[in-house]
């Protein structure tokens, strides 16, 4: 499948057309947004075969593994945004002093503009879509840019736009860096990001010329602690492997690097060779034509992590075969050291290094040593190790015995911290994020007996009275 892309000049003019009509308010209406939702919804619903043929055409992703991380919460998430409209768009009245209650004190949320989302290749609907569900429910219009490495995705969702959304408030653009470069020198009421810490630094930068907000939803390498002995060893390996093999590790949430004391190495092993056997029962494994398992991006990546594997120090336990420049079988690598090849970057493939440790403590301080990581996963049933987690280290989520499960959660914000990046979005948070808040007050005339002390001349009588909130009793601890 070829992608066209968009020319400058369209982007340009459709930039324009989108600030046309946002400054004529066609956005604002809560109905027109929750007809818009709802047609996402339907965009979703009704081509899930040609956009599940797209993403297999594109990274060979099994259905089931678009539907669950992908339709889903597209569908839900859009179907929920328009039926929460009312609730999100409420305008709220702050509890305030009792001598400016009359001043009707109110928070109304505003759209912040005509925006602008950014996607990558690996989950090319979700990390475009459930963004663009909150630009939409907040108000705003806003260019979506996908991945060129999607082509097939890519051109679909260009096609499917105008059949379903209203092209007067939200589009496709298409292209690579040279079309995003064209895109980031246009003035952006928000830039939503979803990529790699590299051109991150370039969105950010762009941004800051016009002092535009921007959310960043980076990469990171996300470290698993397996609490040995205080937790099922099977279970954790099965949960693991599970979120690691899902597009191929290919994803910005896998389980990066599996951090066991060192005594439970091996038993380790054994568990994920268990798993694999019951995940593909079949003669060759992973690489079985009969498996399910994603295709890794283009030769360049396949290479890059088959020189990985080159290079690493750790010992393969398991796997490390690959099928031409397409499949690499889940590969575990035991003993690998914290300067290892395999501990250099995001792997971004299902590469598992086991890094052996004395202890929780252990885990906690290489943990702290390293960049702030998007999350982390703790495998444990034991209070103590949960809580020292939880007070010791920082990462966008924390969860605990399981993987790869946070993005059907709409109640809760996913996001990054430090190197991972900054914002969130999820349900109601990907509203907040593409909305402003914006103070309303009215001072009526029949307040002026209360403000007489601050008009010039000013007196020592006036300091006083006005100095009350400054003497307030502090306290004691
Ligand atoms: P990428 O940063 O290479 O590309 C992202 C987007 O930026 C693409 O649309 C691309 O066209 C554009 N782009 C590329 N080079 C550019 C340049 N020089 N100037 C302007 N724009 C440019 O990322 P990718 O390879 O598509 O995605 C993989 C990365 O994304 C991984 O690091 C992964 O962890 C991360 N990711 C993060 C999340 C998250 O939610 N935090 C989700 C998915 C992926």
């Amino acid at each position: 499948m070829s992608l066209k892309y968009t020319t400058v000049e369209h982007i340009q003019t459709g930039y324009a057309d989108l600030r046309k009509s946002f400054q004529d308010k066609t956005t604002l209406p809560l109905a027109f947004r929750r007809a818009q939702l709802l047609q996402l919804a339907r965009l979703f619903q009704e081509n899930t075969v040609s956009l599940s043929a797209a993403l297999y055409s594109d990274l060979g992703r099994h259905k089931l593994e678009v539907s669950l991380p992908e339709m889903g919460p597209i569908i839900s998430g859009a179907v929920r945004a328009a039926e929460s409209l009312e609730e999100w768009n409420k305008p709220e009245k702050p509890a305030v002093e009792e001598w400016r209650s009359s001043w009707d004190t109110t928070i109304y949320t505003t759209p912040k503009g005509v925006v602008l989302i950014i996607g990558p290749w690996n989950y090319p609907y979700v990390t475009t879509m459930l963004p663009l569900i909150g630009a939409i429910a907040a108000g705003c219009a806003c260019i979506v840019k996908p991945s060129e490495f999607n082509p097939a995705c890519a051109q679909l969702l260009a096609d499917l736009f105008p059949k379903y959304l209203d092209t007067a408030a939200y589009r496709i653009a298409n292209g690579a860096a040279a079309e995003t470069t064209a895109l980031l020198d246009l003035k952006w009421d928000h830039i939503f990001f979803t990529g790699s810490g590299r051109v991150g630094r370039i969105v950010a930068t762009a941004a800051a010329k016009n002092v535009t907000p921007i959310t960043l939803e980076l990469g990171s390498k996300s470290p698993v602690f397996i609490d040995a002995g205080n937790t099922d060893i099977e279970l954790a390996a099965k949960r693991i492997l599970w979120g690691k093999q899902q597009n191929a590790g290919q994803i910005c949430v896998a389980p990066d690097y599996i951090l066991v004391p060192r005594g439970h190495q091996d038993a380790a092993v054994e568990a994920f060779k268990k798993a694999y056997k019951t995940f593909w029962p079949h003669p060759k494994g992973a690489l079985d034509p009969l498996s399910e398992m994603g295709a890794i991006l283009n030769p360049h990546h396949h290479a890059r992590l088959m020189e990985l594997l080159r290079r690493t120090q750790g010992k393969i336990v398991h796997g490390g075969n690959a099928e031409g420049t397409k499949r690499i079988e889940p590969t575990v690598v035991v003993n690998v050291g914290l300067n290892d090849a395999l501990m250099e970057d995001e792997l971004f493939g299902p590469i598992i290094p086991i890094v052996p440790i004395d202890d929780v403590d252990e885990a906690i301080q290489i943990i702290r040593g390293r960049p702030v990581p998007l999350v982390i996963y703790v495998f444990t049933d034991n209070e103590e190790t949960k809580n020292k987690f939880l007070e010791s280290t920082s990462s966008g989520t924390l969860v605990l015995n399981d993987t790869f499960t946070q993005l059907g959660v709409h109640e809760m914000p996913f996001g990054g911290q430090g190197e991972s990046g900054y914002g969130s979005y999820l349900g109601k948070f990907s509203f907040d994020t593409f909305v402003n808040r914006r103070s309303y007050i009215n001072v009526p005339p029949a307040a002026e007996p209360f403000l007489g002390y601050r008009y010039p001349p000013y007196t020592e009588e006036a300091f006083q009275a006005l100095s009350a909130p400054a003497n307030i009793k502090i306290p004691e601890n």
